[in-house]
């Protein structure tokens, strides 16, 4: 089969390789769709994979199933999960089952950017029918499912008022997700106008200095991260939505944090349950996916389709192999 093997930030390229082999507790799929993420192009966040094969937004058809595997049928579209946690480790008993080992363990093989991808026996339960959803539209699973679970982590409830910092795809899913949750005042703060018109198109209001509970930042720049900070009510939620280079401070004043009693959380990745629930927002049409999705590349293009999501031609772009 043919993968596009990212070996370098902004360097990929296509390879032939065996065909994934089917074990006895695995599912294989043939890939059908598989989106780019930020975090693909994200320079020292996706240094530290590489050389690898990225794509961890996929939709897929089984094509083959092993023979220890129940309740997965060839023919059978699915939305695919790329990590599963073991639900019974501290970890996960406390809410962070993104934290797990098993979540960090397990992995697609070799990754949604190819022809084909094995799911690994700790993954297959946690595959998805689409039931008739649309494979492109199925590739915004993962990405809403992490927006829903940043949203419960930063205890974001009907009747709140949220900001959103930044607002491409993940801020733009954030908008969604708090209307989809019954949080109407949703505000943004973003410095390009053309996304910040496309954001209140989707509903969301300019900032000014409206106090709000939960800033969800969607960008990993330590200016924007203290002044969302700035902008909570007594008792808000800072939730950071982007990876932080290491090694930079936050900005974020100690006293006000204590004297306003501020909680500064993040969020990474989804779990199994964020999962099933964005997919059911999907299936209602809560997202507006064909404004998100706004280019289609084959497999051998890849690399262009990344190159659209680095310099933000593309504000979500999809590999359709
Ligand atoms: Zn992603
Ligand atoms: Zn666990």
């Amino acid at each position: 089969m043919r993968v596009a093997l990212t070996v370098a930030p902004g360097e990929t390229r296509i390879e032939e390789r065996p065909d994934p082999e089917c074990g006895p507790g695995d599912v294989v799929c043939r890939v059908l769709a598989c989106a780019t993420c930020g975090s693909d192009v994200h320079g020292f966040y996706v240094a530290r994979k590489l050389p690898a094969v990225l794509g961890h937004e996929p939709s897929g058809e089984v094509v083959a199933v092993g023979r220890e595997v129940a309740g997965v049928a060839v023919g059978d579209r699915v939305a695919i999960h790329h990590h599963a946690p073991c639900g019974e480790c501290r970890r996960c008993l406390h809410g962070h089952e993104t934290l797990c080992d098993r979540f960090r363990s397990t992995a697609l093989d070799p990754g949604g950017f190819a022809e084909y991808v094995r799911i690994e026996p700790d993954l297959v339960g946690e595959l998805l029918p689409l039931d008739g959803l649309d494979p492109v539209t199925a590739t915004v699973t993962e990405p809403l499912g992490c927006a829903l679970r940043a949203q419960d982590r930063a205890g974001l409830r009907p009747g709140d008022a949220l900001l959103v910092v930044g607002a491409g795809t993940s801020g733009l899913l954030h908008v969604a997700a708090a209307h989809a949750r019954g949080v109407e005042a949703v505000w943004v703060r973003e410095p390009d106008p053309t996304r910040l018109t496309r954001a209140e198109a989707w509903g969301a209001t300019a900032h000014g200095n409206e106090p709000v509970d939960v800033a969800m930042v969607c960008t990993a720049d330590p200016g924007a991260i203290a002044s969302a900070a700035d902008a909570l009510a007594p008792g808000g939620a800072l939730c950071l939505y982007a990876p932080t280079a290491p090694g930079v401070p936050l900005g974020i004043d100690g006293w006000t944090v204590f004297s306003r009693e501020l909680r500064v959380t993040a969020s990474w990745s989804a779990g199994p349950g964020d999962m099933r629930a964005a997919l059911a927002l999907l299936r209602r049409g809560a997202v507006r996916v064909e404004e998100l999705i706004t280019h289609r590349f084959g497999l051998g293009e890849t690399g262009a389709a990344l190159a659209a999501q680095h310099d933000g031609t593309a504000l979500k772009a999809v590999v359709i192999p």
